[in-house]
């Protein structure tokens, strides 16, 4: 990738290399340089995509196809994906900063999400429902039309395969909204779903400004539904945008989860998963766990050998595959650097904030991981997402003492449980409200088979797993009443 690269908007079967809201840039976070351009979405392209997306739901071949052929079409988009992973992963570490097996892994999930809903495609049942004599009645799953993700900068390729999947397989056309920081795959991204076959005007590509583009899409009329994966304050204005239609969101917004480690946990095997729940990505990552309620008994031990664990760790731009990249910008890094004066006040900062040395990492958004020690689960460090590498460690006595202190947060996406006894983990676990429990574990890796989503100001609707499914299916209840004749 060089300056030159114009990432164009796609509408239909029109590449445009610019729009009316000018051209934006994308930085690698790493050196600060310009790895991209794009062209800025205003009203004109916005209406364009609508019309395009509108004209393959209403009147395209998409719905008329069987649904096995849908899913075959799904299938290729993501062995595609898979033959190009080399390509379409440095290409996310360079415009996102993270690391090289964090992008395959981005890579090879989105392939997953392709294959797990094209299998589905023709299996999306209705129901029959007994009304009796002289009556049937049944209902049929049809596509809720054209659907709208707004896509954050974390994980862009795979946001954006983790909605379209279903979608498509659904039976909708979308308009793909990337973040303006990381518009570079979404491309690939569209590029691999013409090359599959997809039909004219199924998936448009709107880059911009999210307060132009975004915001002009989400208020559109000819939007039936919207996929919002973001921040709380901006997943707010959607909503608000949204309703001005009454139309449907699935709402992913932030998080601030919890890690509980019992004193009978295997160390060596939690350890490693507490450090990464907080570490991948530079813990800008929706589930990140970043609290962690750690057994009274155990707590010193436990802070000292995370603190050795992150002392070592090497910084450096997402190609080389470092331990960690660079935060997404350096406007980022000053909000992430607010929160480690944050941290110095609310309680003890160990590891953090001193500025990495190296020259290779000058220019670019990078900071060291921080534990905070001495703060409890009142104080602003342990109550704002941060998206940045911060653990903040608090110790409990009794297991309902973490429970309550899990639960005492504004958030509530997922949580890990740490501990050898599976009566403790099991009734922890039916207590947490978050929709994702982990018990020695968080994450399993390809994840795509089961529901994913919030509880609180986590949002609400469920991605991946067939539950997803829903968000993008009207359900039409057919009655037929056939008394016998006589
Ligand atoms: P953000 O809210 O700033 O932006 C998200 C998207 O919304 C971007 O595409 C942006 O351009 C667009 N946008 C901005 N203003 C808009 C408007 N007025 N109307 C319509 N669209 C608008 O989020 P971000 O900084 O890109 O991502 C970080 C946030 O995303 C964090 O809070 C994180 O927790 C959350 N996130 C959640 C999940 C999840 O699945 N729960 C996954 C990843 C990230």
């Amino acid at each position: 990738m060089n300056e030159r690269v114009i990432i164009p908007i796609v509408v239909g079967t029109k590449v445009l290399s610019e729009g009316s809201d000018g051209i934006g840039q994308s930085v690698d976070p790493a050196t600060g340089e310009v790895v991209a351009t794009f062209a800025r979405a205003g009203e004109a392209e916005v209406e364009m995509a609508v019309a395009a997306a509108r004209e393959a739901f209403d009147n395209g071949p998409w719905r008329r196809m069987r649904p096995f052929e849908r899913g075959r079409i799904l299938h290729r988009i993501g062995e595609l994906m898979l033959q190009k992973r080399d390509e379409i992963a440095r290409k996310e570490s360079m415009d996102s900063g993270k690391p090289l097996r964090d992008s395959y892994w981005e890579v090879d999930c989105s392939a997953r999400f392709f294959e797990f809903y094209g299998g589905a495609a023709d299996k999306l049942h209705g129901n029959s429902i007994p009304l009796g004599p002289d009556w049937s009645d049944w209902t049929v799953k049809e596509g809720i039309g054209v659907s709208l993700h707004i896509i954050p900068w974390n994980y862009p390729f795979q946001l954006i395969a983790r909605g379209v999947a279903p979608a498509l397989a659904a039976g909708c056309a979308v308009i793909i909204k990337p973040s303006a920081d990381t518009p570079v795959t979404a491309y690939e991204f569209v590029k691999i779903c013409q090359e599959a076959g997809l039909p004219e005007g199924l998936v448009n590509l709107v880059n911009g400004r999210g307060s132009v583009a975004g915001d002009l899409l989400a208020r559109h009329k000819g939007v039936d539904q919207i996929t919002f994966t973001g921040s709380v304050p901006t997943g707010e204005r959607v909503l608000v945008a949204a309703a001005s239609h009454a139309i449907p969101c699935n709402m992913e917004l932030g998080g601030k989860s919890p890690q509980i480690l019992f004193a009978d946990a295997d160390l060596d095997r939690s350890l490693p998963i507490i450090a990464g729940g907080f570490l991948t990505h530079c813990g800008q990552v929706c589930n990140a766990g970043t609290r962690l309620f750690v057994e009274r008994s155990i707590h010193d031990k436990v802070v000292e050998k995370l603190h050795a664990r992150i002392k070592s760790m090497t910084l450096g731009a997402g190609v080389e595959d470092p331990d960690m990249g660079p935060l997404i910008s350096r406007s980022h890094k000053s909000d992430v650097e607010r929160y480690y004066d944050i941290a110095r006040k609310d309680g003890e900062l160990l590891l953090g904030a001193d500025v990495p040395t190296a020259a290779a990492l000058a220019n670019g958004a990078f900071v060291r991981p921080g534990l905070v020690v001495g703060a409890n689960n009142s104080t602003q460090i342990a109550r704002e997402e941060i998206f940045g590498p911060i653990l903040t460690v608090i110790p409990f006595d009794t297991a309902s003492e973490a429970i309550d202190g899990a639960n005492d947060s504004p958030f509530g996406l997922v949580a890990g449980i740490h501990t050898s006894n599976i009566d403790k983990a099991l009734g922890v676990g039916s207590r947490l409200q978050v929709g994702q429990v982990w018990i020695n574990s968080f994450g399993v890796g390809l994840d795509v088979e089961f529901p994913f989503g919030g509880y609180k100001l986590s949002g609400y609707g469920r991605e991946k797993g067939l539950e997803a499914l829903a968000a993008y299916q009207q359900v039409k209840n057919i009655a037929i009443h056939h008394p016998l004749p006589g």
